[in-house]
This record gives C-alpha cells, structure tokens and sequence, in this order.
C-alpha cells in the first residue's frame, strides 16, 4: 500500500491485490525510526497517524541480570534536529489503517482482496498477473510485495525457503494499569540478556502497553526439536533474569509465537517488468527495527525512479534496476548489522562485561552507530 500510493503521488495509477479476503494487521506495535517517519510524511499519512502514535522520549537498553541501565539514546530535540524527525512507535492497525485511508482516496489506486498471484508473464512491453481464481490483469509493470515467503521472489529469484534465525519472539498489549513499573512509559526499552530480550513501549496515543519477548534457541542450534522456543524453553531462558523481567513475562501470550526468519543478501530482484520490494526482497531479523521502514523508503525510490523513466519515455526495466541498485547495499546493511545488533544485546560472560563497559561509555546524545540508518534518504 505504500507502494501504491507513492505512485499514486507520483501520478502513477496502480492495482493492489492481496490474496487475504481484507486488507488487515495483526494488532501489535511497531518502531518507526525517523528515516521512516519522514517517508510516512511525504506520503501523506503522518497527519492521520499522529494521534495514535507516541513520540518516544528515549530509546533504552538495560541489562536483564541485574536491572542496570546500560544504554540510552535521547529522542529529544537533538536527535530530531540531527535526523529531521521524531522516532515514534505505533499500532500496526493504526499505521495499516492510515496506509489504507489514504489509498482509498487516491483515485489512482485500485485495491483487491481475495487475489492470489500464481503466476506471471513478461511480454516485454507489459506484464500479465495470473491469479489463482483463474483471473488476470495486464500492466506495465509488476511490484511483488508479497513478504516473506514472496511467490514473486520463487519465480524471480527462485532461492528456497528464507533463513530461520532460530529465534522465537512472544507478543502481547496490554491495558496500561497492569503495568506494574511505570518508570518507562515515554520510552522504548530494550531489557538484553543473556539469548533474550524483552521489547517495552506503549501504543495507541500511549493507551496501552506493547510487549515483545525473544529468546535465541538453544533447542534449534543443538537440532534436537523441530519445534524449538516453545513456552517452556521461554521460560527457561528467561529464568536467569531479574524477579522484574521474568514478571514481564505474564504480559506476553504463550499461544501464539513468531519464529523469525531472514535472507542473506543477494541482488537479483528484478527481471525485466518486475521487482520484488520489502521482505520479498531483503528481509530481515527485527533488531534494528526497520523491516517496514525499509518496505516504505523502497516505495518511494520506486516510485521516483518509475516516474522519471515513464515521462523519459518508458523504460521500465531500466528504472527498476535502477532501484534495486540504489537499494541493495542499504538494505544489506540493515539486515546484516540487525545480526550483529542481535549478537550484542543476545550476549554473555566476556563478551556481555565488554559490551556493557563500552555502552557505559556512551552519552544519550551520541549518534553516530545509527547515523547512516536514521538520517535516511530523499523522497526526490
Ligand atoms: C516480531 C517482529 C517485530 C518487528 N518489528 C518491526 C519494527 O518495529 N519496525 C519495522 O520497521 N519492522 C518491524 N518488523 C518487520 C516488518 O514486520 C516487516 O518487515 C514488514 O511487515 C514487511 O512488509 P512487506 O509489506 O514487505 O511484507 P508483509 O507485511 O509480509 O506483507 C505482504 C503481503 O502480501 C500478501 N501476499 C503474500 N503472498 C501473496 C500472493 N501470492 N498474492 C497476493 N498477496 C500476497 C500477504 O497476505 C501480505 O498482506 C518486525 C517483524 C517481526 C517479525
């Protein structure tokens, strides 16, 4: 849906179709850094959105072991100064909802449900989409935006299932008077342990509380179940922690979990009239927070490079590898440092002492290891 709206900006016209009979989310939160948030606003949502998000004070990291703060980054006013935005975090049925309004009034954008693609066929001068209800629809070009487990990616690329991590996260939102310390409710918590973390921040104009709990298998790395970071494995992990983080685990539902999933990055998203966008492309682990954020900042490149091949005379599959050439290494990084991120904060023995003496040293101002990530790109 971003996608289509920022053609929709760019005078494009475009057709979604998602094979799920409606458009929806599942109600949880999400971060957005202000490379996002500055992307959300050239597509005309953030007006929408505001009143439901919640501008966070700071982002913090605190050792699960013994409840010490080990880090903090400061959302103030020098970090929107410096990133030209706020960091905010919202409801993902707040944010899908903004997506959706705003494509329902461009006249650009025409939405479908219950539309399965199967299949494609590039002719050269337009693509045809295969559905799997027998139905087809010709355009000029074909964005698969189709996640995960892309059906696009499978033709395009054809390279297999995505990269399990091995890690299992917990969710849950909960009404913000269950929420036993209230010492947090401005910020964005990050409790790090030992294969653990636990994510806190509130929702819905600070309504509710979002809780997030993830655990590093041990199971999945020593083969022995295929069913890896059950309830009792969470537990486990957690039992080293702190009386106050193992409480926070009553926040999370036990029935439903996420095994996490990412891809190693390779180029190769687009063939001629099509491109894969978003985690079709270039999914990632969430520790860096910005699997969506990447979606919508691949959008609006898209959407700039298609606008200026078609008024150039409408070399499509020239603009679309433009794209991915301008996306590819930013996209790596993320996925690759969000690796690196969750082998830092998943830390023990030596290697926790360390990371916690160098974070020690850090002041809420300093920027620099998220600078490149958080100052973002133009919408030009
Ligand atoms: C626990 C967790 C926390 C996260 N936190 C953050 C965060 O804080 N910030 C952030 O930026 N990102 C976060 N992410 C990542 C983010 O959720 C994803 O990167 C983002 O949803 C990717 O968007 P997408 O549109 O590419 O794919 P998806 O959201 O997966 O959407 C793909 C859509 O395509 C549809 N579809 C699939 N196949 C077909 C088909 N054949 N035909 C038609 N339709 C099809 C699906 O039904 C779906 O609606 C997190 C992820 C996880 C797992």
């Amino acid at each position: 849906m971003a996608s289509a709206l920022a053609l929709a900006r760019r005078g494009i016209r475009s057709q979604v179709f998602e094979k799920a009979p409606e458009f929806g989310e599942i109600g949880y939160g999400i971060q957005q850094g202000p490379n996002a948030y500055r992307m959300l606003d050239w597509l005309g949502v953030m007006k929408d959105l505001e009143p439901q998000a919640v501008f966070t004070k700071n982002l913090i990291l605190i050792d699960a072991l013994t409840d010490r703060e080990v880090a903090r980054i400061s959302c103030g006013d020098t970090f929107r100064k410096h990133f030209r935005a706020p960091y905010t975090v919202v409801h993902r049925r707040d944010l899908h909802g903004a997506l959706l309004e705003a494509c329902r009034k461009r006249p650009e954008v025409t939405l479908h449900t219950s539309k399965e693609l199967a299949e494609f066929e590039d002719r050269g001068a337009s693509v045809v989409a295969r559905f799997a209800d027998g139905t087809e629809c010709e355009g000029r070009a074909l964005i698969g935006a189709d996640g995960l487990r892309s059906r696009v990616r499978e033709i395009v690329i054809g390279d297999g299932a995505p990269r399990p991590a091995g890690h299992v996260t917990y969710r849950g939102v909960i009404p913000l008077d269950q929420v036993k310390d209230q010492s947090h409710f401005d910020d964005m918590v990050i409790w790090i342990g030992p294969r653990l973390h636990f994510v806190q921040y509130r929702l819905r104009g600070g309504t509710v509380m979002n809780n997030v709990a993830t655990v590093a298998s041990r199971r999945f790395e020593n083969c022995e179940r295929r069913d890896y970071g059950g309830p009792d494995e969470l537990a486990e992990i957690f039992s080293r922690t702190t009386p106050h983080v193992q409480e926070m685990l009553g926040y999370v539902g036990k029935d439903k979990n996420w095994v996490l999933h990412d891809r190693e990055p390779r180029p190769g998203w687009t063939r001629g009239n099509v491109a894969l966008l978003g985690d079709a492309a270039h999914p990632t682990l969430q520790y860096l927070a910005q699997g969506a954020c990447m979606a919508i900042e691949d959008s609006v490149v898209l959407s700039g490079l298609l606008k200026r091949a078609l008024a150039d005379g409408g070399d499509v599959p020239t603009a679309l590898e433009a794209y991915e050439k301008e996306r590819y290494l930013r996209t790596a990084r993320v996925t690759l440092t969000s690796r690196i991120f969750g082998d830092i904060i998943h830390a023990d023995g030596g290697a926790r002492d360390l990371r916690n003496h160098l974070l020690e040293k850090r002041t809420p101002e300093t920027f620099w290891e998220i600078d490149w990530l958080y100052r973002g790109i133009e919408a030009a």
